[in-house]
């Protein structure tokens, strides 16, 4: 606390993110990242960049970016906006869309960010309890709002929905925008890109920090209505000028273009993340059904707290909420094949974990 800060700065609670530990030996469970490199392609442009050209600004528009994003995604050029991970362009959505009368609605157990962006921006908020097993229920969302937003996949419940769900919402909801954070949508989910051709409140927001595995370069996008995505444009230009820089905008284009080299990886990491799952439930683990690269898992029992302290002990990091009605679920990112081998391994020597019979 200072004298010279503002009341609202004061009354800011500012989001906390996963440890990134400056030790080595560590295996890194805890923050989401992808265990795999990015594209060798994305990694040859940045290697072959001549640096000479760093005296001169980044390209404030994105072009070459927004373009290849466009071409991907089969829209246009207006219908792309891409900002400084998608934290921020999160973060100017919720400046362009979500100031109104009404408060803005959101699961209780969602990206904790988001309520940081309502504090920071004094937006009205209203948390909408899931179902008993974390299901989202967009049904309860028919009341007045000056927003709605979810992930899809959520977080970090890592649980998915239907397309038509998110379609049925829209057909209701045509007064506000509703966004879907798809930070998680390439392990398995259905993507609401095409909703936003049909629906003109409909913003879906991407990253290439998790199955592009470029989190270190900062690139997030939106796509949407062209209005949405000009009035996304106002807020960037009144805040940051040149939010990426030459290497990130060019190695996320190798990146989105690179789709074989995608596609292997995130194969990959489905296929570990369900042979995790079935090792976790032989341990007495019960895992929520995932359509991302984590897992949230509960023991029947061991306290969450008391496995990820052991875990700490044994250099594993996996994330874990101290908040009421999550406080007993471990959340576990999906490594390499190897690094998940480690962690049945290293969890089958706590002491009290024993291993049951499988049915087959
Ligand atoms: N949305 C969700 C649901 C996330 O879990 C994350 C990662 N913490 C983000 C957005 C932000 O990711 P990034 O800023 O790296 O694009």
């Amino acid at each position: 606390m200072s004298k010279y800060w503002s009341d609202a700065i004061q009354r800011l609670t500012p989001y906390v993110p996963g440890e990134q530990p400056k030790e080595s030996g560590i295996t890194k469970l805890n923050t989401n990242e992808n265990p795999y490199p990015p594209s060798p392609k994305a990694a040859a442009v940045i290697n072959n960049f001549d640096t000479a050209r760093l005296r001169l600004y980044s390209d404030p528009d994105c072009t070459q970016l927004k373009d290849a994003l466009a071409n991907h995604f089969e829209v246009e050029r207006k219908n792309v906006f891409v900002g400084n991970g998608s934290d921020e362009v999160l973060a100017h959505t919720f400046a362009a869309f979500f100031q109104q009368e009404q408060p803005l609605l959101m699961p209780e157990f969602t990206y904790s960010f988001y309520p940081v962006y309502c504090n920071l921006f004094d937006i009205e908020f209203k948390l909408l309890p899931l179902g008993d097993n974390f299901e989202l229920n967009l049904e309860d969302y028919n009341q007045p709002n000056g927003g709605i937003i979810f992930a899809n996949p959520n977080a970090p419940t890592s649980r998915a929905i239907e397309l038509g769900e998110i379609e049925a919402l829209a057909q209701r909801n045509t007064e506000t925008v509703i966004v879907v954070d798809e930070a998680y949508v390439d392990f398995g989910a259905s993507s609401a890109v095409e909703l936003t051709q049909k629906y003109d409140n409909v913003l879906v927001i991407q990253t290439f920090s998790k199955s592009r595995s470029l989190a270190g370069m900062r690139v997030g996008f939106a796509i949407g209505h062209e209005d949405l995505i000009a009035g996304l444009e106002r807020v960037k230009n009144s805040f940051n000028s040149y939010p990426l820089d030459m290497l990130a905008i060019e190695s996320a284009v190798a990146a989105v273009e690179d789709n074989d080299y995608f596609e292997a990886t995130t194969k990959k990491i489905i296929e570990t993340r369900e042979w995790t799952v079935n090792r976790l439930e032989e341990l007495g683990f019960i895992s929520l059904p995932s359509k991302t690269n984590f897992l949230f898992s509960t023991h029947r029992y061991i306290e969450a707290a008391e496995l990820m302290g052991f875990l700490r002990t044994k250099k594993i990091l996996v994330r874990y909420f101290s908040k009421p009605g999550i406080d007993n679920y471990l959340r576990i990112s999906i490594g390499t094949q190897e690094e998940m081998e480690l962690l049945i391994s290293t969890l089958e020597q706590h002491p009290d974990i024993c291993k049951m019979p499988t049915e087959s």
